[in-house]
């Protein structure tokens, strides 16, 4: 990193206390962007690093909603408006008890980029709140997804910003957010995506975010001639990403055999019984210890049998891993134990779910491909911005028309990502790629459109 960007580093660590994650997906951009900001210095005329790390407008909002027992509960709600200079704020809502302004900021500055690289005219954002849906009845979720949207709807249109799904967030909640912004705001259009079907969702968007990252493995690896077909994969998570990445992968014949929760993890050697999966986690929503109920030859592991700070599920066999959970689930040691197993692909299917020093570790290995978040699980946002597509026009695609367009863009991202790998002099570093080639497109529109 050269000095002026390490200057501006501890400068932006200083004005940011307390927001590790923050800095984290700060520092990442930082190190991949140096030898642009020297190749070109309109960037340091323009002051574009110091000022995309600023969002535009954050929000933080008292939501208070009335549980079961009639009692008053009071959460803190948020959204950050990071950038629009691709086009209208876009990204999801996460509802769980670890955020705080500074995950937000984490997630809408990495949603940038990664918005950028789907080649959709859309900007940067995140929201969410401080509240846990799990354990909690229906009518809760939806007396605190109505809370929420009373302070919500002030910010959100379909063209001045688009909220959706993240953790805590899904078909559930939209329904119960939406009906609320339209008793509100007297408007049906399209504010929020991830949608039902009947009323203005887009098919596939369900599905998006882990076929888009299955998409995105299947391009590295063909590069290097090689396809999923017969791979033993490791899956982190049990939501909606993981449980996509599962499907996606049986349909190109590769054989996934983990995946986990809060509680812990399980490893099935048949491979995930899919259908139970989704049984377990999208209707009945209990935890994966359940699994095994079913499943004679599986084992659950929870999570006080980890090794200390470790995550249990890395420490499977497999040859192909796909971190699917949440943010910073992947260490330097789980790296290592990974590789150290006959590991040589990783591919994020969550928002950082890797440290800085499992990256390291990971791009340093010659015969080893790793696939980051920003490019590799761009499909569901992608597919978010087809479903405003949608709703813009009053129409609704097939599957296989959606399906065709995701994976066209995940194609699109890789492409964009190796090739600019290429031209920087890091032929493969999809880090280096994604993020110079992410970044390049909105710092280009931020000279264009002035300061402000
Ligand atoms: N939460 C997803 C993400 O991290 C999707 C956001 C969206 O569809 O707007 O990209």
């Amino acid at each position: 990193m050269n000095s002026y960007v390490a200057g501006l580093l501890n400068n932006l660590k200083e004005q940011n206390p307390g927001e590790e994650v923050f800095i984290q997906a700060a520092t990442e951009i930082f190190n991949s962007l140096a030898p642009l900001i020297e190749r070109e210095e309109k960037y340091t005329k323009h002051r574009i690093l110091e000022r995309i790390t600023v969002p535009e407008r954050s929000l933080s909002f008292r939501v208070v909603y009335t549980n079961d027992r009639g009692e008053p509960c009071v959460h803190t709600g948020y959204r950050v408006e990071f950038n629009s200079a691709l086009g209208p704020y876009k990204g999801g809502l996460r509802f769980h008890p670890s955020v705080n302004m500074g995950v937000l900021k984490f997630l809408g500055f990495e949603q940038i980029f990664k918005n950028s690289l789907t080649g959709v005219n859309i900007g940067g954002g995140k929201g969410g709140a401080n509240f846990d849906p799990k354990g909690k009845s229906d009518g809760e979720i939806m007396r605190f997804c109505q809370a929420f949207m009373l302070e919500l709807h002030r910010l959100i249109s379909e063209n001045t910003d688009v909220p959706a799904g993240d953790i805590g967030v899904g078909g559930r909640e939209i329904g119960y957010l939406y009906g609320a912004y339209k008793k509100i705001t007297r408007r049906f259009d399209g504010a929020l995506t991830g949608k039902g079907l009947a009323w203005g969702g887009s098919l596939a968007r369900t599905q998006a975010t882990g076929y888009g990252s299955v998409y995105f493995a299947q391009e590295m690896l063909a590069k290097k001639s090689e396809a999923l077909r017969g791979k033993i994969c490791a899956i982190s998570g049990a939501g909606n990403v993981a449980i996509y990445t599962v499907e996606k992968l049986y349909q190109l014949e590769a054989k996934p055999v983990t995946i986990s929760d809060s509680t812990g993890f399980i490893y099935d050697p048949d491979g995930i019984d899919l259908a139970l999966l989704k049984k377990l986690k999208e209707e009945l929503r209990v935890s994966l210890a359940e699994y095994t109920k079913e499943r004679k030859n599986a084992k659950f592991t929870p999570v006080s049998e980890y090794p200390k700070g470790r995550n249990g599920v890395w420490s499977v066999k497999c040859d192909a891993a796909f971190p699917s959970a949440t943010q910073n689930e992947l260490s330097l040691e789980d790296a290592k134990t990974l590789y150290a197993n006959g590991c040589r692909l990783v591919c994020e299917g969550a928002n950082m779910p890797s440290t800085l020093a499992a990256i390291d570790f990971m791009l340093a290995q010659k015969d080893f491909l790793f696939g980051p978040a920003k490019a590799a699980n761009a499909g569901g946002v992608a597919t978010s911005g087809l479903e405003m597509m949608q709703n813009a026009q009053l129409e609704s695609w097939s599957f296989e028309e959606v399906d065709g367009r995701l994976h066209e863009i995940m194609r699109h991202i890789f492409r964009t990502s190796y090739e600019t790998s290429k031209e920087f002099g890091d032929e493969g570093n999809l880090v280096l790629g994604s993020n110079i080639a992410g970044f390049r497109k909105v710092a280009d529109a931020m000279i264009d459109q002035g300061y402000v």
